[in-house]
Order: structure tokens, then sequence, then C-alpha cells
């Protein structure tokens, strides 16, 4: 079997479908109080529910389902008023119960949608189902694959709530798979429903993939690749799989229904079990729990505390601000920072500018003292008024560049610096004249020049200004007066 050449690859159309598990932001797991917090001491947080031993009954977390509401809401779903959980039967050394607690053939949400952006051309993936079920624990093993000794099994993460979010096999480039993945994680951190944080597992990827000839009606056969924990790993693996299953087609072979894995190292997928190994998980509506309600009173509660999506607020920026597409973007990449910048903006009564100052010189500050948006020594009052202060003319952008490191290090606002160093912008006429006077009688040679037609000598003069104002004069105002000087 070979790799398909990009020639042949374009021979093909590729069909993608994604689903993706998110680890809610409870404080507690989803059947039991048992706390979630990451990197605890092994199979500390623990109780007989989710440890899974005989007679224990699970109590189903109602911050849990509004953090699953949040986020199924954040995709544009509708909310089910009731659903069913459902026992997922399979054995696993890190799943004692013998069997996953999840939603079947009734999820609490559905027909939901992401809307992305992809070589300057809209698309809308579309999300067939959300939802929520209970985290396995995990295996530890001692060595690797044949030559691991023991196996560990720590089960504090067992009963942690997780949404599953699946999508319709909408996509058809491992960048529009991208796309989704980003603007999903985008979605659901904005709604404050899970951090999303991938390296701790937080979001999970798993990708489906076949090919078709172009124009072919019918679906290929499609392959799941698991273990995708990086958006580098879900476009890499998309990419070779694509090329693998036109290599076997094109070879005269043909795609068998299989789970693979993707090997990072080696940047290929691997078989792992196929669909005739596939489990028969016997779902059944799980006896231990009622269907989930979920009232119109709740979900209007609940829907009246979302937040503004990224996508709106992106689009927002764009025609409330008149800022850039791809600067509306950076701004919108995380709720805290547009609630910066917004905050900056207000202030500071010129968005543009703001965005500037927020995406340059202040994003540059955090990154080289490793701090967030959240918390920037400077906040956004005072980088509003530092900004204010330019947009008035009582400080040159240029000094204000020396003036913010000051504040960032002091957290001092920007006009009690300005002040301790006097560095206001100087526009009084009376005295920029005497300066202006003073150059021109100093340079005799210039002015002689300038007045024989050499009319880019103004550069000069205004520069001789700012320099003996230490950077201070009122550019503008310096020219109208050299100008009417040198006549
Ligand atoms: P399964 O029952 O095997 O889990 P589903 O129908 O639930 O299959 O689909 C799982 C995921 O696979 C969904 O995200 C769906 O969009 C995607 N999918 C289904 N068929 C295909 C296909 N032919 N090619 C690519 N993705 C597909
Ligand atoms: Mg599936
Ligand atoms: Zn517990």
């Amino acid at each position: 079997m070979e790799i398909a050449s990009p020639e042949l690859i374009s021979k093909y159309e590729s069909v993608i479908g994604l689903e993706v598990h998110v680890q809610l932001s409870t404080r507690t797991k989803i059947f039991c109080g048992c706390p979630t917090s990451f990197g605890a001491a092994p199979n500390s947080n623990v109780c007989p529910v989710c440890c899974g031993l005989p007679g224990a009954l699970p109590v189903l977390s109602r911050q849990a389902v509004e953090l699953a509401i949040r986020g199924a809401l954040a995709l544009n779903c509708e909310i089910r008023p009731v659903s069913v959980f459902a026992r997922k039967n399979y054995f696993y050394p890190d799943s004692p119960k013998g069997y996953q607690i999840s939603q079947f053939d009734l999820p609490f949400a559905e027909w939901g949608y992401v809307d992305v952006v992809v070589n300057g051309e809209a698309k809308r993936i579309k999300v067939t189902r959300v939802h929520m079920e209970d985290d396995a624990g995990k295996s530890l093993h001692e060595g690797f694959r044949d030559s691991a000794k023991y196996t560990y099994v720590d089960l504090n993460r067992s009963g942690t709530p997780l949404i599953e979010i699946v999508s319709e096999p909408d996509m058809r480039s491992s960048d529009e798979a991208f796309a989704y993945l980003t603007e999903l994680k985008q979605s659901i951190q904005f709604v404050e429903a899970s951090t999303c944080d991938m390296e701790k597992g937080h979001l999970r990827c798993d990708a489906n993939v076949s090919v078709r000839p172009w124009g072919q009606q019918e679906l290929g056969t499609k392959v799941e690749i698991k273990n995708l924990n990086s958006f580098r790993f879900l476009r890499e693996a998309i990419d070779y799989e694509i090329a693998r299953q036109v290599g076997v087609i094109e070879s005269g072979g043909k795609i068998h229904q299989e789970t693979r894995l993707f090997n990072p190292d080696l940047g290929i997928t691997v078989g792992m079990r196929s669909k005739e190994q596939a489990h028969d998980y016997r779902y059944f509506p799980e006896p231990d729990l009622a269907p989930l309600k979920i009232g119109d009173k709740w979900l209007t509660s609940i829907k009246s505390t979302m937040p503004e999506l990224p996508a709106i607020r992106r689009a927002r920026f764009a025609t409330e601000f008149g800022l850039k597409e791809y600067d509306a973007q950076v701004l919108t990449a995380n709720r805290p920072l547009a609630d910066y910048f917004e905050a900056v903006a207000k202030v500071a009564g010129d968005p543009k500018i703001a965005a500037n100052w927020v995406m340059g010189d202040l994003a540059a500050l955090l990154k080289t003292s490793n701090k967030d948006i959240e918390n920037s020594p400077v906040s956004a009052q005072h980088l509003g008024e530092l900004v204010a202060l330019i947009v008035k003319g009582e400080l040159t952008g240029k000094l204000a560049k020396e003036v913010l490191p000051k504040m960032f290090e002091s957290g001092d606002p920007a006009a009690v610096i300005v002040e301790r160093e006097g560095l206001k912008t100087i526009s009084d006429t009376g005295e920029l004249e005497r300066m202006i006077d003073e150059i021109i009688a100093a340079n005799p040679k210039q002015v002689t020049e300038y007045r024989s037609g050499k009319v880019t000598l103004m550069g000069f003069f205004v520069g001789q200004v700012m320099k003996n104002s230490r950077g201070q004069a009122n550019p503008a105002v310096v020219n109208d007066l050299v100008k009417a000087k040198l006549g």
C-alpha cells in the first residue's frame, strides 16, 4: 500500500466528521460530590459512587447540567425538554462500574451548528447532537506496551462530567476541521462551560474520515481516528489518513471501517480495531436515574446569563468599532481579552487606536513578563486613559510608548507618570515659537536653502524642535508654526 500523491488525492473529495469530548468546569463530579481537581494524589478523589461499588446510587449534578446546556447553546443547539441517560456497557479496567452512563437515542441537545470561515469562504458545519456522560478513570502503565510490568489504575477522573459533541460529516478538508474545532473551543470557553485546556485533556477529539470520487453522492467508508490531543495532530492525522485511503483505493484495495490511532512521532495512523471487533454496547435506559427534565423556566434563566458569542462579538467589533476582520478576530480570541479591549476603547474614545495598543505594546509587555490579560498590571481603565491622552493630543504616541512600561511596572495611572516625568505635550505656541526662533537663528544655511525652494528641509526643522523639546512638542502645531515662520 502506498500513500497517494497530491495529484491522485485531488481526484477525491474528503469527508470529515468530528466527535469532541469536553470536560465541564464543575467543582464536583457528575453523579457524586467528589472534587474534580486536577493533579490530586491517585485515588484520593473517590467514593463508592465513582468507584462503582455495588449498591451506590448516582445523583445528577445540577451544575453539570447547567454547564452542559451552556455549552450546547454556545453551539446553537436546541435543548430537548426530556432526555434520557443510558448505560453503555463495556469492560475496561479503569471503568469499575462495567458501564458508562451516557445518553443514547434521546440526547439533551441537537440541531446545532458552528459557522467558520476557511480561505475567505464562510461555511456552516452542523452539530448533530450533544450528550452528557461520565468520564472513565485512567490506566498508567509502567514500562511500555509489551514490556509493561505493572498497570496502575487511578479513579480520580472517574465520574468527571463530559459533554460529547458530534458533528455532521460536513467538513471537506483538514483546514475546515481545524477551523471548526477552533470555533467550537472558543465558543465553549466564552460561555465558561469548560476551560477546554487540551493539555489537561479537557478537550479531546476523534476524527472520522472518508474519501469518495468527486461527484459521487454516497459517502465512502469511514475510519475513526482516536487520540488527537492537539490541533496540529488533528490536521496531520486527517491529511495522512486522506492520503492513505486514496492510496488504498487507487491500488485496487478497499477501505474497511475501523478505528485507528494517530502516532504523532511517526505522523501516521495505525489500525487499532476493526468493525468486527467493535463493541456491542447493549445500550439501555439507566435505571438509577430519572429522565432529565429541562423546563422552560430553567432554560430561560440559563439563556439570560449567556454572554455574546465570539462570532457575534467579532462581527460587532468590525461594524461598531470599524476594526479590521483580523484585528476583531485577535481581540475576541478569549472573553477576558475581548472584555479588556472593550473597556479600553470606551475610556480611550478611539477604538482603533485602543486596539493597536492592546494588540501591540500591551500584548508585548504581557508576553515578556509571561502574564495573561486577566492579571495585567495595567488595568483597562488605565490603558484607556493613556490612549485618551494621545487622542486628545496631550501626549505624543512616541512618549506614550515610554510611559506604558512605567505604568506596567508601577501600576500607576498614565497621568501620574506624565506629570512626574514632565512628559506632557507642549502645545503652547509661545513656548514653541521661542524654540523655533532659536533653531532658525542657529541654522542660517538651512533657512536660506529652504527659502530658495528646498521645502523638504521642513522635516529638518520640525525634527530639531522635537529633539529640543525631548519629543514633547505637539508635532501638528510645530508644523504650522515652522511653515509660518519660514514663510
Ligand atoms: P458511529 O455509529 O460509527 O459512531 P455515527 O454515525 O455516530 O457513527 O458518526 C460518528 C461520526 O462520524 C459523526 O461525526 C459523523 O459525522 C461522522 N461520519 C459518519 N459517516 C461518515 C463518513 N462516511 N465519512 C466521514 N465521517 C463520517
Ligand atoms: Mg460514535
Ligand atoms: Zn465520588
